[in-house]
């Protein structure tokens, strides 16, 4: 029979991650006898949700089980998840759902929903029970939403694929240690096949994080293939406890899939908004650059923050009278609502209009005004003239109509970068890349 298991919820901003345990799980299942059907699916969901503890992932394992041995395999899943998941942490409410046979289209549709919107526990608690699924929820369940949406996931459209290695215990909570030259080469070598590994703006490295979690490093790429020489390429200076590679929503802008007017989109939801730029661009405290955007139902601020760097400078360059398409997710503080920007689309450039001089009819040169009303003076020649008056020139916009989206190193987890567009792929069945995990 087929089992899909469901995880989410485990770890705290102290320690813990979903993968870990996942990635753990994979090597008892394995040695039970499992055949596993796909990857581990690492399902990003809606990266605005406040609950978060870091990049909003939830974990999915499936694989054919002998039906007698369905008991046991639930009973390992459930004790890693007691024993691992961080339960102290107020914030930490792990959820784990079991689902047996085909995946039907109404968890495929939560499951969307869960990555482009916000959704209720109830929701997830009546489709567990109308799916006939297994769930076990502890503290105030939440995390049965992410579970769910994982078992629900990736079984239609674009995806990519992560190889995650990881530290061993005594190491978590110290720098990693990573041969950045490594790095760089596989970068070089693999660029058309993996994504995000060194930013190109700044030169720093991508794939470690820095928090207290136990991944040491993860390569984001197109194939099974591509990760996995990645994995070879990279030096660690530490050693790697475990490793496995792991199908993924990453990179696909699955989460920026609905296009809203400015009256229609609501707060911690990801959203597309096509307008006008009423309000020219201003920067505010901290380097963060804001803009008025509107539509025939309203208006929205839209901002490029700082750690967007260059992305600002495109941004800043906009002009009441553009026409642009806003990618982002949405923040609410009391009445006022801002788009956060994660992409731009610039649709059309207004003519940018400015009333200049006049040049020196006898030498060309550049003439100045001798005040209001009274005419101007040529700043070479000296010859003045009464008559003269500012004349309009359209000015170079030094912006081009295209999309535009921050560097690699302050791009979510979900956005697709500008490397990945023509590379969406359909998910289709098939044998597993091999080796795709270790210890
Ligand atoms: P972890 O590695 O533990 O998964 P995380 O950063 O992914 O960490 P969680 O600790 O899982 O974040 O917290 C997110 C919580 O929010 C989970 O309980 C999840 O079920 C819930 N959640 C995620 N997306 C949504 C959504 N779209 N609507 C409602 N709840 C959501």
């Amino acid at each position: 029979m087929l089992l899909h298991i469901g995880l989410d919820d485990t770890d705290s901003p102290e320690g813990g991650c979903t993968t870990y345990i996942v990635a753990r799980l994979v090597e008892e299942l394995e040695a039970l006898g499992v055949m596993f059907a796909d990857y581990p699916n690492l399902l990003r969901l809606n990266p605005n949700v406040p609950w978060k503890t870091r990049g909003n992932g939830a974990v999915c394992l499936r694989m054919e089980v002998e039906p007698a041995m369905e008991g046991v395999v639930r009973k390992m899943v459930v004790d890693a998840v007691e024993g691992q998941a961080e339960f102290q942490c107020e914030n930490t409410n792990p959820g784990v759902v079991f689902h047996t046979g085909e995946i039907p289209d109404s968890l495929m549709d939560f499951s969307d929903r869960v990555v482009q919107g916000v959704v209720t526990l109830e929701e997830a608690l009546r489709l567990i029970n109308d799916a006939g699924g297994h769930a076990i929820g502890y503290k105030n369940m939440r995390g049965l939403i992410g579970a769910l949406a994982a078992v629900g996931g990736l079984q239609r459209g674009d995806h990519t694929f992560e190889v995650l290695t990881y530290r061993s215990p005594e190491n978590c909570g110290s720098p990693r240690m990573l041969d950045e030259g490594s790095v760089r080469a596989m970068d070089a070598a693999l660029c058309d096949a993996t994504f995000n590994n060194v930013d190109p703006e700044s030169g720093r490295v991508l794939i470690a994080p820095h928090g207290p979690d136990p991944v040491l490093y993860g390569v984001r790429g197109e194939t099974p293939e591509a990760v996995y020489r990645a994995y070879e390429m990279v030096k660690p200076l530490e050693p790697v406890e475990r490793w496995a590679i792991f199908r993924s929503n990453q990179g696909t802008d699955a989460h920026l899939r609905y296009r809203s007017n400015v009256d229609e989109i609501e707060a911690y939801s990801p959203a597309i908004v096509s307008g006008e730029v009423t309000e020219a661009p201003r920067t505010i405290k901290g380097g963060h650059v804001i803009f008025g955007l509107s539509d025939e139902t309203g208006r929205i601020d839209c901002a490029a923050y700082e750690p967007t760097g260059s992305f600002r400078e495109v941004v800043r360059k906009l002009i009441p009278g553009d026409a642009v398409r806003a990618y982002g997710g949405v923040r609410e503080e009391g009445s006022r609502r801002t788009l956060n920007l994660e992409k731009m689309e610039v649709l059309k450039l207004a003519e940018d209009v400015q009333l200049v001089n006049p040049a020196c009819p006898e030498c060309s040169g550049t003439m100045e005004s001798m005040g209001r009303g009274k005419g101007y003076r040529c700043r070479r020649c000296g010859h003045r003239d009464s008559n003269l008056e500012k004349h309009p020139v359209v000015v170079d916009r030094g912006l081009e109509v295209g999309l535009y989206i921050p560097p690699a190193k302050a791009q979510r987890h979900l956005t697709k970068p500008l490397s990945r567009y023509g590379m969406e792929k359909e998910y289709m069945h098939g044998e597993l890349f091999q080796p795709w995990h270790g210890a």
